[in-house]
């Protein structure tokens, strides 16, 4: 079935002279479980889908549509993980209570958040970091736990703006493999964003390749591996 459907997307940043559009009328959709990657050269307006799709800015024309749903605000059945993790866990927290975080917003019991949150620690392979702080984790480490975060309230889609361009290259590898075994063992529909091809080719059951500023979509790849 189809899990996201982006119509028409426009997106222009500023009024009058100061007017620049950042995306124009972009179409596509992606499938459920699919994980596929948009790729394009640098300010080609990858973060401002990515910021549309998430609700985190309200794109000035077309539509967003998750499971046949209109997108407005910030849907809570979507998370975003964005490249730049240091920023992004609260450094009073411990990585246990950074990643049960996004569930203080739900009724689920304390004790419920408590094993969710040891639940995915350990899919991201930090089994017992819980009570450590995220300053005390190298990058890697700290971009699993926001990949933990995104995942613990059970999205229906993960967007990934950059998440492995700010780690050295053994870590993007192992991050990678991570995403790969979200999507495959969680079923998760995820969505990322990069300037690199290879990454694209090397993770994604589908790439879209974005042109330059204002981009329009110039291919569509399906990347059919043989099972291993
Ligand atoms: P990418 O993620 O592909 O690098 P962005 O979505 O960040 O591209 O940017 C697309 C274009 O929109 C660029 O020309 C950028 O300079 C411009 N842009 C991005 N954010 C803003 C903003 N907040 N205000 C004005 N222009 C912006
Ligand atoms: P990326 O390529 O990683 O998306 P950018 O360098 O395009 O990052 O943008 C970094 C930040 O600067 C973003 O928050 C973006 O919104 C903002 N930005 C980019 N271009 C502009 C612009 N022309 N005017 C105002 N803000 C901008």
């Amino acid at each position: 079935s189809t899990m996201l459907e982006v119509s028409g997307l426009t997106h222009q940043y500023g009024q009058g002279e100061r007017a620049h559009v950042a995306v124009q009328d972009l179409t596509f959709s992606i499938e459920a479980g699919q994980l596929a990657c948009i790729v394009g050269p640098s300010g080609c307006g990858k973060s401002t889908l990515l910021r549309c799709i998430s609700g985190l800015i309200e794109a000035t024309g077309g539509s967003v549509r998750l499971h046949g749903d209109e997108v407005s605000g910030v849907p809570d059945d979507l998370a975003v993980v964005f490249q730049d993790y240091s920023r992004s866990l609260f450094p009073w927290l411990t990585v246990a209570k950074n990643v049960e975080f996004p569930l203080r917003w739900q009724k689920v019991s304390k004790a419920e958040r408590t094993r969710r949150a040891a639940e995915v620690l350990e899919a991201v392979g930090l089994a017992g970091v819980g009570k450590k702080f995220p300053w005390q984790l190298s990058g890697g480490m700290q971009q699993r736990v926001s990949i933990a975060r995104a995942l613990v309230g059970r999205p229906a889609l993960l967007l990934m703006d950059e998440p492995f361009a700010s780690v050295d290259a053994q870590t993007r590898g192992e991050l990678e493999d991570l995403t790969r075994t979200v999507q495959r063992d969680l079923g998760s529909t995820i969505l990322l964003v990069t300037h690199d091809i290879d990454e694209s080719v090397y993770l994604a059951d589908r790439v879209l390749v974005l042109s330059k500023s204002p981009a329009s979509i110039v291919a569509d790849l399906s990347i059919d591996l043989p099972a291993e």
